[in-house]
């Protein structure tokens, strides 16, 4: 009997899509290749990497401990343990994301999945090739990490976000290519393991999306934590040598330099997974190697959507994934559903200090036009980040000055990836400036430095 859904791939944008195609009772399978569920998310990003970066934040409690007045002897980072903790949580979600797909009685079809046009797909596995058919099916199918041309991965030396997430060791020295969220992420874990760390970036500033304030703020603290930068930097002729690998790098003015170490980390980007899987033999529209998709996540051919990491002109995000899985299964189910606004969609990288962000930058403000008012206020000011002892940092608001509009919120410092949700929900809500200068921020918190941000969009923070 052909079912309602078919959903192809288990990230956060295909089971999510499927437990709540379950909850709407439409028949659903789950078609997954791999034989874990959770896709890269949970499996070799979101989650292991948070992991990583939260057992940092314990060592370096640790390392720094005499300025609280605790003294430590010869702490140790037991770090195959380490990798024992992480890989732990990982297992204990992809089961939870198993007994949830069961509960919401969405079926489970173990293969690789092939659309062939028509509401059929092909399933291969080892137990042989069937084919399913549905009156609707969503490609979930996810991305996976660039490389750079003539480069290929090995668990050892040349790194993926995969063959990082399996070192048993802490490397003494790593050179990081690509100064985006996942670069940034994997630096600032290892640095404070103690591995020297060089981080390479074409463009003009590490994570470039964000706004060029937060980019300069990271790239000076990332100098004064010692992690060295290149920006406007080009990577070229990379090798593997008997202990490591070897690069030469020609940096910002020009110069050639050959940098060695023990691992080089690719972090170039994330290729959407769109080849192979037969969208040829539908109506689907490429842009790129991404998917087009309407209002509805519906692509080119009625009944085919596409979500998360394949659709093309929404940020490659495991929230981006569930929320358009949410919009495509709302339709599908007759329902209604907003469709996705790309300016209320948060960003959270997880570096020390942390960034989170909603929303226009200063300079896209201005380039589109409106008349921009800058509030800004730093961590140096909240008393909660001097107990914390983390005084890096700034909370940015772009608001437009006609109507006190808030266009965007930019946050580096202390918990950033967590404070941008009031910043999220006053967006959503509408509110103004003026509303959040009135909202009471309770003290001494981190979240007061946003109040503090919104009242300085007008000149009226007290405590900078
Ligand atoms: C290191 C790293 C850290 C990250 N950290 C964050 C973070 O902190 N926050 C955040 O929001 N995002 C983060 N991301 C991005 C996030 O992981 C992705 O945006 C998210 O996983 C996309 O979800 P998805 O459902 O589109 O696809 P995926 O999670 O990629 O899942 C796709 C699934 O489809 C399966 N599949 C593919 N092709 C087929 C086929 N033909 N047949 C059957 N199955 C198939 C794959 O095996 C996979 O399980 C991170 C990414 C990386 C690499």
């Amino acid at each position: 009997m052909p079912y309602d859904l078919i959903v192809i791939g288990s990230g956060p944008g295909g089971y999510s899509a499927a437990i709540r195609a379950g909850q709407y009772g439409l028949k659903t399978v789950l078609i997954e290749k791999q034989a874990k569920l959770g896709g890269t998310c949970l499996l070799v990003g979101c989650i292991p990497t948070k992991s990583l970066l939260h057992t940092a934040d314990v060592w370096q409690h640790f390392v720094n401990s005499e300025a609280d007045g605790i003294h430590v002897e010869n702490p140790r980072l037991d770090y195959p343990k380490v990798k024992d903790r992480k890989d732990g949580i990982v297992n204990k979600h992809a089961k939870g994301v198993e007994m949830l797909l069961k509960r919401a009685k969405v079926e489970r079809l173990s293969g690789y999945a092939t659309l062939l046009g028509g509401g059929q797909v092909e399933v291969r596995s080892d137990a042989g090739t069937q084919t399913i058919e549905a009156k609707n099916i969503i490609v979930a199918t996810g991305s996976e990490a660039r490389m750079l041309p003539g480069l290929a991965p090995d668990p050892e030396f040349i790194l993926t976000n995969v063959e990082i997430l399996n070192l048993t060791a802490v490397p003494k020295s790593l050179i990081v290519i690509g100064a985006g969220a996942v670069g940034v992420e994997f630096a600032s874990i290892f640095k404070r393991f103690g591995t020297d760390v060089t981080v390479i970036e074409m463009l003009p500033r590490v994570v470039p999306v964000e706004d060029e304030d937060v980019s300069k703020e990271l790239e000076r603290v990332f100098k004064k934590q010692k992690i060295r930068v290149e920006t406007g930097a080009r990577a070229e002729g990379i090798e593997r040598t008997g202990a490591g690998v070897k690069l030469t790098l020609t940096t910002r003015d020009g110069k050639q330099e050959a940098l060695e170490a023990e691992k080089l980390l690719v972090a170039v980007g994330r290729k959407p997974n769109t080849e192979k899987i037969g969208l040829e033999n539908t109506r689907a529209q490429l842009d790129r190697g991404f998917i087009k998709v309407d209002a509805h996540q519906q692509t080119g051919e009625p009944g085919l959507y596409a979500i998360g990491d394949v659709v093309a002109g929404t940020p490659q995000l495991a929230h981006v994934a569930t929320r358009e899985g949410m919009i495509a299964v709302a339709h599908i189910a007759g329902k209604a559903a907003q469709p996705i606004n790309r300016n209320r969609i948060p960003g959270a990288t997880y570096t020390q200090p942390g960034i989170g962000s909603v929303g226009l930058t200063e300079a896209q403000a201005r380039a589109q036009g409106f008349k921009v008012r800058i509030g800004k206020f730093p961590f140096a000011g909240d008393s909660r980040a001097t107990i914390l002892g983390q005084h890096d940092g700034f909370i940015k608001v772009v608001a437009d000055e006609t109507y006190g509009e808030i266009l965007g919120v930019h946050i580096i410092g202390p918990e950033a990836f967590e404070l941008i949700g009031e910043a999220v929900a006053a967006m959503e809500a509408e509110a103004t400036v003026e509303v959040m200068m009135q909202t009471i921020h309770a003290h001494p918190t981190l979240y007061e430095a946003l109040g503090e941000a919104f009242n300085a969009v007008y000149g009226l923070s007290i405590n900078a």
